[in-house]
């Protein structure tokens, strides 16, 4: 199972990929909703939380987060 511990500006990776073929995307939004943004051609989704946790492959962190004690964490590596 994928962790939920995403949050705001982190990359993930869906099931399936954007129609240009990119499957990257950042996360712009979190609330009751998630919008993410494609890598590719900069096209944003949005869509309820539960559906996006469904859809969810994999994420990775942003650079701008920062982990407590777990400073070995480099940014670009997926969990
Ligand atoms: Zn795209």
């Amino acid at each position: 199972m994928v962790s939920k511990t995403y949050n705001l500006h982190d990359y993930v990776e869906m099931k399936k990929q954007h129609p240009c073929g990119t499957n990257r995307w950042q996360i712009i939004r979190v609330g009751m909703d998630i919008r993410i943004k494609c890598q590719g051609c900069g096209a944003s989704i949005l869509m309820p939380r539960r559906d996006f946790d469904k859809r969810l492959k994999k994420f990775y962190l942003s650079e701008y987060r920062q982990i407590p004690g777990d400073r070995y964490r480099l940014p670009g590596i997926f969990y």
